[in-house]
């Protein structure tokens, strides 16, 4: 802490994001480029360097925050780049797009804006990049033994490098072209610029890591035969089963699930296509589900010139303050936040009725009616109460030509057969099963991220791939050496 008074005598401040009418014509990352390297030394100079730190708690990767703010605020770039990738394989992808739950839980948050505790990390990694402080770490000698990752999302990334690192010969399958998970396809360039994930990739592979793109395990390569070609295998296929909406009209066209947009979105930012056979250009879109990747969707469509955009989400307008009772200091709290898109949005007046917040809460749909073509012409919606039971007379009709569904992820997709293949147990709600140790039932086959905890985020895919690699090397080794920052049952802090 260099500054002992710096929490009393500096507010808050956040990385600025460019204008409105300016980052809607482009699908560059919302923020001013190189604005925050002038402001963070005296953000992270806010820390308190607490003696409890409840945003190292709060972060299943279990961060040094206090450590690297220290370091930020003397200038000492390369150690706080040393202490953030001792627990992080990839800040420059949470410093981007984490909700970051350890800002929830700093104990500046009680009563003032927390620490921009992202931000400084996010600081740190690009700094790390443009001065050469992250060179690839091949391991001094191999093991002998090799692991086969599936899935090539943060989750297998995070156990790929680790076990690379630890001297396995490990390979990577990827039933897409290109590598990254959801980060790739799913979410959009103006939330992180792939340039970020290509670099991580390099610095993989010279490490040693293998890639193996367009390979579906189940179906291009049979799992068993994987199973026996290696001595261990992680499964970190991530939860892409989507969730549908029963209601009639759903076959009409021109309703379409958020997965099958925003992949065509980013692939026209990839290079791949002019432009998107699944474009909102001139389109009245509805999106259905209020989460983030409704607001992906969101911010897509308003670049690329709907006609107007509407966001509804089932639950009740959170207030704008944390409700004391119900999700208390320091859990993460649902409350009205304005995310790029959502701003956007507001800005733009993309809401049929001009009104300046895209999102309708409390909004059930009830049908969708077509035109004489069989194309989704209107949404009917009502309001409903905080137990979704409808209010009477709150119906509406919305103007709605394309329809995006963001409902969620029930678990696992099965059509490649690679759970039926191994016999793999599942549980209830269709995860892959794991013992304390990540194994699953079927020896040497390890199971990791949104594959077996179900559709979580990005920080804690990490933590599940650093974990479930500690889990193989011990299988591998018979020793501990690699840190497992938590477990398969630990979720986040709730009351
Ligand atoms: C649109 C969208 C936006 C999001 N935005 C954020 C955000 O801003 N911040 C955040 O923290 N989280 C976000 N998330 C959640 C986050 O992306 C996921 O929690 C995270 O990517 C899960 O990582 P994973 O590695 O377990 O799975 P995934 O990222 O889903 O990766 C799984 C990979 O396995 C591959 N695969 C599947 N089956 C096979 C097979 N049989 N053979 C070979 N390969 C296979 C898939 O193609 C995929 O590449 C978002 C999710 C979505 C859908
Ligand atoms: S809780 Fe906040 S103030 Fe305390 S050490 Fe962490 S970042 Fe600093």
């Amino acid at each position: 802490m260099a500054d002992p008074k710096g929490f009393m005598t500096t507010p808050r401040q956040d990385w600025p994001r460019r204008p409105v009418e300016e980052r809607v014509r482009d699908w560059n990352e919302v923020y001013v480029p190189g604005a925050l390297l002038p402001i963070i030394n005296k953000q992270a100079d806010r820390c308190m360097d607490c003696g409890v730190p409840f945003c190292h708690e709060a972060c299943p990767l279990g961060n040094l925050i206090p450590e690297w703010n220290d370091l930020v605020s003397r200038d000492d770039w390369r150690a706080a780049s040393d202490r953030l990738h001792a627990t992080n394989n990839f800040p420059e992808f949470t410093g981007r797009l984490c909700p970051a739950p350890c800002e929830a839980g700093c104990v500046l948050a009680i009563n003032q804006p927390a620490v921009t505790i992202k931000n400084v990390e996010c600081a740190i990694a690009d700094r790390a990049w443009a001065e050469g402080f992250a060179p690839p770490r091949p391991p001094e000698r191999l093991s002998g033994s090799t692991v086969a990752v599936i899935g090539s999302g943060p989750t297998g990334l995070a156990a790929a490098q680790q076990l690379t690192r630890a001297g396995h010969t490990v390979a990577v399958y990827e039933r897409d072209d290109r590598l990254g998970g959801l980060m790739r396809y799913g979410i959009p360039e103006f939330k992180m610029e792939k340039h970020h994930l290509e670099r991580r990739l390099e610095q993989m592979e010279a490490e040693g890591t293998k890639f193996r793109t367009s390979t579906v395990v189940g179906r291009d390569i049979g799992a068993l035969e994987l199973r026996s070609r290696y001595d261990a295998v992680v499964i970190a296929t991530g939860a892409t089963a989507w969730r549908e909406l029963p209601v009639t009209g759903r076959e009409l066209a021109g309703i379409h699930q958020a997965m099958e947009y925003l992949p065509l979105a980013n692939r026209v930012c990839e290079g791949d296509l002019e432009v998107s056979p699944l474009s909102a250009a001139g389109r009245h879109v509805v999106i259905v589900g209020g989460g983030d990747t409704g607001a992906d969707c969101l911010g897509t469509a308003v670049r690329q010139r709907a006609a107007s955009v509407t966001q509804l989400d089932i639950y009740t307008q959170p207030g704008e303050e944390r409700d004391e009772d119900a999700e208390p200091w320091p859990t993460y709290p649902k409350i009205y936040r304005m995310s790029a898109a959502h701003e956007e949005a507001g800005d733009l007046r993309t809401a049929p009725a001009a009104h300046a917040d895209a999102r309708l809460f409390a909004a059930s749909t009830l049908r969708f009616t077509g035109d004489a073509g069989g194309h989704v012409r209107s949404l009917h919606l009502v309001e409903v109460d905080a137990g979704r039971r409808p209010l009477p007379d709150t119906g509406r009709e919305l103007p709605a030509d394309m329809v995006l569904l963001a409902l969620g992820f029930s678990g696992p997709d099965r059509q490649d057969g690679l759970i039926d293949q191994l016999g793999l147990r599942l549980e209830r709600r269709g995860t892959i099963a794991r013992d304390a140790g990540f194994a699953t039932n079927v020896p040497g086959v390890f199971a990791a991220g949104d594959a077996a905890r179900g559709q979580s985020l990005i920080v804690w895919a990490i933590a599940e791939g650093r974990a479930v690699a500690a889990a193989v090397d011990r299988h591998l080794t018979g020793s501990a050496t690699l840190p497992a920052p938590i477990g398969p049952y630990d979720r986040p802090m709730r009351v």
